[in-house]
């Protein structure tokens, strides 16, 4: 084994009996228990862990639950018919229970002793690339991120057990790393990101030791993979904490290695732009605490707004046409973010549009204006223009104008316009129907108002 890839923390167990910790079953999900029980009955170890432990000690909900055992996954797939083996990095169990799934991972080791067994480890340039070799719980607990994120739950006694001071950081609220911090980014950079969005979501400090290496390391987050960022980032900003998560990467000099534009449009102190950002994210955690949808599409097409629409500018003062500047500068700023982070296409595609309506807001003619109500991505388009009301004044008019168009009947802004009647393409827009109806009819199978998702 690489020398450099040990880390050198000893476990020192302290057990935390049932009456002297707020973990109840209760909060437990019923297939967690199941899994838990059954495996414990076969003569396996057993334990809650991680993020779901730490949750739960902190009088969280945790979204989801990750059982740790000696049972090799062969061996947890002969105990559950519901499961199955996934990934070759990081061979787990997922046994699945409807719409949950838990996940089972045998115990990691050092393989030191040369215990390893059937399992492999691969390590490049210090980063561990494969990792399945069995071992105890002590080893277990060591290659865990952080403190808090390695504690364990025994399904046998109920009794909570703690190897590296978890329990201590939980009180102190503080985010430290298990062993060297330097060594831990470099196994694996995205750690950086995950002390960053776990000290958001939970409200505690990351640990200096924890944070001095960002300036020095972060640059490594450029290696990872784009689509494991891509999941990082919807954990970041979808995950109803989106605002802190900002301000924390931003704090800890770390969003210009994920959204490198964003990071640099509002170094350059564009006091217009952050109001947007921050107000973006703002609406997105409150309708996810509504239990609203959100889409990425929204909240990608605010952080990388800023470039796009200098961008697009700059085509149109070097004489492009308006839709192909706009045109130019989406793709040109999505190509950039997708090298860092993979956002799906069909997410690209929805950024590219609501951007592309923007200029179109601006064009208040009869019949431009019903047919961009009638476009499909209107709404959405619509609450990024809402969004915009602290760019200028005029914005914020125009804001408000569009807000009331949408509350007169089609007949009444028509005159409006200054026009006869309705425009011809508006088909399904009768002279009688009350208008909210007629809303809803133009748009069959769109979602009704206000769910385009982010305002
Ligand atoms: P949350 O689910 O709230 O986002 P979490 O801590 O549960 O946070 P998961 O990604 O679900 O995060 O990981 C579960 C556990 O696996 C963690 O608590 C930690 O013990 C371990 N873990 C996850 N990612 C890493 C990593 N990159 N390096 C080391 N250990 C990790
Ligand atoms: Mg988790």
């Amino acid at each position: 084994m690489n020398p450099e890839t040990r880390n050198e923390v000893a476990p020192t167990l302290r057990v935390i009996p049932r009456e002297q910790h707020s973990i109840s079953r209760k909060n437990i999900s019923k297939a967690a228990l199941r899994v838990l029980y059954r495996l414990h009955d076969a003569g396996f170890a057993a334990y809650l862990v991680g993020g779901a432990v730490r949750d739960l000690l902190l009088g969280g909900h945790p979204k989801d639950f990750d059982v740790a055992t000696n049972a090799t996954p062969d061996e947890v797939k002969g105990l559950f018919r519901n499961c199955r083996l996934i990934g070759r990095r990081f061979r787990l169990a997922h046994v699945v229970f409807g719409p949950e799934i838990i996940e089972v991972a045998t115990f990691r080791g050092t393989g030191e002793d040369g215990t390893g067994g059937e399992g492999d480890r691969h390590i490049v340039d210090g980063r561990i690339v494969r990792d399945n070799i069995w071992g105890t719980i002590e080893e277990d607990a060591v290659r865990r991120d952080f403190r808090v994120n390695a504690l364990y739950y025994d399904i046998s006694d109920f009794s909570v057990r703690d190897y590296v001071g978890g329990m201590q950081d939980l009180e102190d609220k503080t985010m430290r790393l298990i062993g060297d911090p330097d060594q831990r980014y470099r196994e694996d950079p995205v750690r950086m990101l995950r002390a960053a969005r776990l000290a958001a979501k939970l409200g505690f400090t990351i640990d200096k030791e924890a944070q001095a290496p960002f300036a020095s390391l972060g640059h490594l987050l450029g290696e990872a993979a784009p689509a494991r960022l891509f999941d990082e980032s919807l954990k970041l900003f979808l995950a109803g904490h989106g605002l802190k998560s900002f301000k924390m990467l931003e704090a800890c000099g770390l969003l210009k290695f994920l959204f490198p534009a964003t990071a640099r449009a509002l170094e350059r102190g564009d006091q217009a732009l952050r109001a947007l950002v921050e107000q973006g994210l703002a609406n997105t955690d409150a309708r996810i605490a509504e239990g609203k949808s959100v889409t990425p599409a929204f909240l990608y097409a605010v952080l990388l707004w800023g470039e796009v629409r200098d961008q697009a500018h700059g085509w149109i003062a070097q004489g492009f046409d308006i839709n192909e500047a706009w045109q130019r500068a989406a793709v040109h700023v999505v190509g950039e973010q997708c090298q860092r982070v993979a956002i799906p296409r069909r997410f690209t595609f929805t950024m590219e549009e609501i951007w592309s309506l923007q200029p179109r807001f601006e064009q208040i003619h009869r019949k431009r204006v019903f047919r961009l109500m009638s476009h499909p991505r209107f709404r959405a388009a619509f609450d990024f223009l809402l969004l915009r009301a602290h760019e200028s004044d005029s914005m914020r008019e125009l804001g408000e104008w569009w807000a009331h168009a949408q509350q007169l009947p089609p007949e009444m802004l028509a005159a409006a316009l200054g026009g006869g009647g309705v425009p011809v393409h508006e088909p399904t827009v009768s002279a009688t129907a009350p208008a909210r109806k007629r809303r809803r009819r133009r748009k069959p199978g769109g979602r009704g108002k206000g769910d385009s998702g982010g305002a």
